[in-house]
């Protein structure tokens, strides 16, 4: 479930700087959004204020009408040529305009176009009735609605630019190409043909930017810089379904009662059986993870994702150490002896150096004593490749769980290690305002929950205990049904 997140106000930033260089690092499709439509917001207005087969129409007369306003070097019906031309022109081509379309049409623009930047746009557009919440409200929607380069709205835009260059320019092109472009204002957009012209209709005003040298940057940074004081972040998060906390608290206390029934077996029949302790000692860890997500409701988060991870290593090995046993006979061993030479690393760094965090959670103490339960055996002609840990995707390939490792463990991975995906997804949270260029706002107040991780843990706890079921058998009566 995708629900937008509303009412946390931010005080927004300029998202303006260095605009030349940003602008140029972007092909000429992406400039679209940031470098054309500033732009072209006077037309998506005009045309965004009509049914689109009027407005095709409207707009053409209108392009026409500035064909005889514009210099013979300009290619484009840009605004920013527009606001070049001296006053008397300007007068007179707004006076053409408001004769076609209501002032309240083009008025949102006066708070971009000010008076100061233009006397004559000012005086022909600027509606007191209107609030500036509502203009900036309208411009807003409009950049929203254009923002795609490739929607059906924008193709017409860039259609009706299109159009004031062949006005501009005779454009040559093969017969049947232009005979399909001329066809494109009375075609609907479910035309069977739309889906071929669209997109050269694109192509066509995407090649035309090269007929100009270079951007107006000084228009394009007072509109991005305007817009983003005038307007407040909305960021955007995503919340997912809460799961049902009965069935939870079921799937535990089956874990907990088939841990049991293991437990008590080993305890009576094999004390001594290193084999065992160590699928019990793996089981029983993950076991804890799994009651430490549920008692403190980890689903939803980072740590959660941690958790499965977790899991997913614990399980491989059992499996992976049941796969080399009979190669290596005392791996259970070995194993335990692997894991403790670990320990002792971390005790002999403490005895040289002596206290360095004295509160620190690492209890050199105890461990020294862990240990210390395993002096005299021998260490030496142990191969450490065995268990290495970080070769978890061949172990994960050997035993066939490589969908597990592909698709889970990989992942949960990236958390671990504090990758900017995972940063991305659980600690940024988008801005939806069209004119904040879609930036990203650090998520400290904590909205963003994550997917939860409850089926994932569940199916590993299962497959976990699945192993020992098989290996020392479960009594069917104990077994819960219809699982
Ligand atoms: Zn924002």
């Amino acid at each position: 479930m995708v629900k937008e997140y509303k009412g946390h106000k931010f005080k927004s930033g300029k998202f303006v700087t260095p605009f030349n260089e940003l602008l140029t690092q972007l092909g000429k499709e992406e400039q679209w959004y940031l470098g054309r439509l500033p732009e072209y917001m006077w037309l998506a207005l005009i045309f965004d204020s009509h049914p689109r087969e009027k407005a095709m129409i409207l707009i053409q007369d209108i392009l026409q009408e500035l064909n005889k306003f514009l210099p013979d070097t300009i290619m484009q019906p840009k605004i920013s040529y527009i606001l070049q031309l001296n006053e008397e022109k300007q007068q007179d081509f707004y006076q053409y305009l408001s004769s076609k379309i209501e002032k309240s049409v083009l008025s949102p623009l006066t708070i971009i176009i000010t008076y100061s930047i233009s006397r004559p746009f000012s005086k022909y557009f600027s509606n007191k009735d209107e609030g500036i919440e509502d203009k900036i409200s309208k411009l807003e929607s409009t950049i929203q609605t254009f923002s795609s380069q490739h929607s059906e709205q924008t193709t017409d835009i860039r259609y009706l630019v299109f159009y004031y260059i062949q006005l501009r320019n005779k454009i040559i092109m093969p017969e049947d190409q232009s005979e399909l472009i001329n066809q494109y204002p009375d075609l609907t957009h479910n035309n069977h043909l739309m889906p071929l012209i669209r997109p050269m209709v694109r192509n066509l005003e995407m090649m035309s930017t090269n007929f100009e040298e270079n951007p107006n940057i000084t228009y394009l940074e007072m509109f991005w810089e305007r817009m983003s004081e005038l307007t407040d972040c909305e960021l955007f998060s995503v919340q997912f379904e809460i799961e049902d906390a009965l069935d939870k608290k079921t799937a535990l206390e089956n874990c907990y009662k088939e841990l049991k029934y293991f437990t008590d077996l080993f305890h009576t029949v094999s004390p001594l059986d290193h084999k065992m302790l160590v699928l019990l000692g793996l089981s029983t860890f993950s076991y804890k993870r799994f009651l430490e997500l549920i008692e403190h409701n980890l689903y939803n988060t980072i740590t959660g994702r941690n958790v499965v991870r977790s899991l997913i290593e614990n399980y491989i090995m059992m499996k992976y150490l049941i796969l080399r046993e009979s190669e290596k006979p005392n791996i259970w061993e070995e194993y335990q002896y692997y894991g403790l030479g670990q320990f002792k690393l971390i005790t002999e760094r403490y005895e040289d150096t002596g206290d360095v965090y004295p509160n620190s959670h690492v209890e050199y103490k105890y461990l020294s004593l862990i240990v210390e339960e395993y002096k005299g055996k021998d260490f030496i002609d142990m191969d450490l490749n065995y268990f290495d840990r970080h070769n978890i995707k061949t172990k994960a390939e050997m035993v066939g769980e490589s969908n597990l490792y592909k698709h889970l463990y990989d992942y949960d991975s990236i958390y671990e290690h504090g990758l900017w995906g995972a940063i991305r997804e659980s600690s940024l949270l988008k801005c939806n305002t069209a004119s904040h260029q879609f930036h990203c706002v650090p998520d400290i107040e904590n909205q963003q929950k994550l997917k939860s991780v409850w089926h994932d843990c569940h199916l590993l706890m299962q497959k976990t205990l699945n192993i020992l079921k098989e290996l020392y058998g479960y009594p069917s009566h104990l077994e819960v049904k219809g699982k």
